[in-house]
C-alpha cells in the first residue's frame, strides 16, 4: 500500500469505452467526432462526480489524437495523447469558475482563445462550475461564444442548468449526465479492487456504491478511505462502521419487531441505533427506504427497482413474503408522515418513538379488525353449525389478544380461518340471493296499515345497531301507491342518502314479510321541506325571528351583526 494513488485519479477513465454509466452520451460524442460535426460550443450539465470533466477531456484528447481508431478512441500512443496523458497537453485549458469568476479571469482566458494550438487542430476549453461566472463575466465571455476562433471549442460544465442564462444555453449544444447507477459503480469498484488486488466482498462494494448516490468519484474516494483503514480485505462490516451507515440487519430487526406487535423490542433497538450515533432523522428516511424496499420487492415485475447487493436483496424477497402489502403501505405512511414532522417536533426521540409505536400496532389492528368479523359471522350464523364448529371460539378469540398468540394467528393459523370467513360470506350471499328469488315470484297484497306495521316493526329490529336509520324511518310515514311502489318522504338529502344507503335491505325486508316481490320504494324530498331549508345567516335569523319577536330587540340593544 507503499504508493497507493488515489484511485479517483488512477482509475479515470481515459477513454469513452472506460466511462461508466454514460453511455448513450459518449456515444452521441463519438458519432459526433465520426461524423466532422463538432460544435463550437458544449454544455455538460449534471450532478458533481458523474464524469462531466472527465468526458471533456476525452473528448479534447480524442480529437487531437493523430492516429484515431476506428471505434473513435484515441490511441494513447501518439505524441498528443501521451501528452495529454501527462497532463501536459497545450490543447488544453481548464478555468476552475467557481474560484476565477471575474471578468479579469475571463478577458485572459479570452486572450488565450485567440493563440491557435501548435500541435494538432483543435484547443479545447473547459470552464468548471460555469454557473458561478458573475455576470459581468458572462458578459465578456458571450462575444467570445458567438463567433470563436476556427480551432476554439468550449465545453461549458455545470451542476445546475438552471443557473445559466439562456443567452448562453441557445450557443451551446446541451449533454445531461445522470446520475450512475448503483450496479453500474460497483461493478467499477470490483474492476478497481481486482486491479489494487484488494480482496472486497460484493455488499460492501454495494453499500460504497450507495452511499456515493451515483457519484464515481464519491465512490472511489471512499473505497480509498477504507482500503487505508482496513487493508487489503475489505467486508461488509468494515465498511459500515468506516462510511457510518446503518446495518440493514438492524431495519429487518425492526420489521419483524412490527409485524409482530413487539414495540418493548422495537424501542430497545432504537436505542441502540441512537448510541451508535445515529441521528433520529437519518433513522427515519432510511426506514422509508427499506420500507420502499420491501414494497418493490413483493412484485417480480418490480424487483428490478432494489438497488442492493445479492445476498441483501435475497433478505428482501424473503422479509417481503412475510409482510402484507396493507402493512407495508400502512408503514409507508407513518414513517413519511414523521419524516415531514421531525422538524418542527419538540422532542425527536419521542417523535421517532411514536413512529415506532405505531408501527407495532399496524398488524395489531388488523388482527382486532378480523376478530370482529369472526364474531359476527358467529352471531349471525348460528344455524349453520357444521362450519361454526370449525371456527376459533370466542374465548379463544379473546386469548389471542395477547401478543403471544397473536404471533401465531399471524404467522398463518390464521389464514385458514379467514377463508372460511370468505366462504361463509359467500354462502350468505348467495342464501340471500336465493331468499330474493323466492320471494320475487309471490305478489299478495297488502294495505296501507299493514305497510305501516311491517315498516314500525322493521324500525324496531334495527334501533339497537341503526339507531338514526331508526329515527329517520319513524321520522314520516310510508305512503302505498300503485303498483305496490311505497312512497316515503323525507326533510333532506343527508336523510335521503342515509336512507339509500340501506334501501336493497329495507326493500328486500318488505318483500318478505309482505310477500309481495314488487314492493318498490320511492324516497323524495317533500317541497316544504326543501323550502324551510335556512342557508343564509339571514335566513335563520329572519325564521327565528318570526318565532320570537324578542330576538329583534337583543340584536338592537347589543349591535349585533350576521
Ligand atoms: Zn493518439
Amino acid at each position: 500500500m507503499e504508493n497507493f494513488i488515489v484511485s479517483a485519479r488512477k482509475y479515470r477513465p481515459a477513454t469513452f469505452n472506460s466511462v461508466v454509466g454514460q453511455k448513450s452520451l459518449t456515444t452521441t460524442l463519438k458519432n459526433a467526432i465520426k461524423n466532422n460535426h463538432l460544435a463550437h460550443a458544449y454544455l455538460f450539465c449534471g450532478p458533481r462526480g458523474v464524469g462531466k470533466t472527465t468526458c471533456a477531456r476525452i473528448y479534447a484528447k480524442t480529437i487531437n489524437c493523430q492516429n484515431l481508431r476506428d471505434n473513435i478512441e484515441p490511441c494513447n500512443e501518439c505524441e498528443s495523447c501521451i501528452s495529454f496523458n501527462e497532463n501536459r497537453s497545450y490543447n488544453i485549458h481548464e478555468l476552475d469558475a467557481a474560484s476565477n469568476n471575474s471578468v479579469e479571469d475571463i478577458r485572459s482566458l479570452i486572450e488565450q482563445v485567440r493563440i491557435p494550438p501548435q500541435l494538432g487542430e483543435k484547443s479545447v476549453y473547459i470552464i468548471d462550475e460555469v454557473h458561478m461566472l458573475s455576470s459581468q463575466a458572462f458578459n465578456a465571455f458571450l462575444k467570445t461564444l458567438e463567433e470563436p476562433p476556427k480551432h476554439a471549442i468550449f465545453i461549458l460544465a455545470t451542476t445546475e442548468k438552471h443557473k445559466i442564462l439562456p443567452t448562453i444555453l441557445s450557443r451551446c449544444q446541451i449533454f445531461d449526465f445522470n446520475r450512475i447507477k448503483v450496479e453500474d459503480i460497483t461493478e467499477h469498484l470490483e474492476f478497481v479492487a481486482k486491479s489494487e488486488k484488494i480482496e472486497a466482498e460484493h455488499d460492501a462494494l454495494n453499500i460504497i456504491a450507495q452511499k456515493a448516490d451515483g457519484a464515481m468519484r464519491d465512490a472511489l474516494s471512499y473505497f480509498d478511505q477504507i482500503v487505508s483503514f482496513s487493508g487489503s480485505k475489505i467486508t461488509y462490516e468494515n465498511v459500515i462502521e468506516n462510511l457510518n451507515v446503518l446495518d440493514y440487519d438492524y431495519y429487518f430487526k425492526l420489521t419483524e419487531a412490527f409485524i409482530n406487535n413487539e414495540h418493548t423490542k422495537a424501542l430497545l433497538i432504537f436505542n441502540e441505533i441512537l448510541e451508535k450515533g445515529f441521528d433520529g432523522h437519518h433513522f427515519i428516511t432510511g426506514l422509508s427506504k427499506h420500507l420502499r424496499d420491501l414494497l418493490v420487492s413483493k412484485d417480480p415485475q418490480t424487483v428490478e427497482l432494489l438497488e442492493v447487493g445479492a445476498s441483501i436483496k435475497e433478505k428482501y424477497l424473503n422479509m417481503a413474503q412475510n409482510a402484507t402489502l396493507m402493512f407495508l403501505l400502512q408503514a409507508l405512511n407513518i414513517t413519511n408522515e414523521s419524516d415531514l414532522k421531525y422538524k418542527v417536533s419538540q422532542d425527536k426521540r419521542l417523535h421517532v418513538e411514536l413512529a415506532i409505536f405505531n408501527l407495532c400496532r399496524i398488524t395489531n389492528k388488523a388482527v382486532e379488525q378480523t376478530k370482529t368479523n369472526v364474531t359476527q359471522v358467529i352471531a349471525t350464523d348460528k344455524k349453520k353449525e357444521e362450519v361454526t364448529e370449525e371456527l376459533p371460539k370466542k374465548e379463544e378469540l379473546k386469548k389471542t389478544s395477547s401478543s403471544v398468540s397473536i404471533k401465531g394467528v399471524l404467522k398463518g393459523d390464521f389464514k385458514p380461518v379467514k377463508k372460511e370467513i370468505e366462504q361463509k360470506e359467500d354462502e350468505k350471499i348467495k342464501q340471500n340471493q336465493q331468499d330474493t328469488n323466492e320471494i320475487i315470484q309471490a305478489e299478495q297484497s297488502f294495505g296501507e296499515t299493514e305497510l305501516v306495521e311491517v315498516w314500525n316493526s322493521y324500525a324496531q329490529s334495527i334501533k339497537a345497531d341503526k339507531p338514526r336509520l331508526n329515527s329517520i324511518l319513524k321520522s314520516s310515514k310510508p305512503i302505498l301507491g300503485e303498483k305496490f311502489i311505497i312512497t316515503f318522504k323525507l326533510d333532506n338529502d343527508f336523510q335521503k342518502q342515509a336512507i339509500e344507503k340501506e334501501e336493497n335491505e329495507i326493500v328486500r325486508n318488505l318483500q318478505k314479510k309482505l310477500n309481495n316481490g314488487k314492493i318498490k320504494l320511492d324516497i323524495i324530498i317533500s317541497k316544504e321541506a326543501t323550502k324551510k331549508l335556512l342557508y343564509t345567516d339571514i335566513d335563520k335569523y329572519k325564521y327565528l325571528n318570526e318565532k320570537n319577536a324578542n330576538l329583534n330587540k337583543l340584536k338592537q340593544q347589543f349591535n349585533l351583526d350576521f
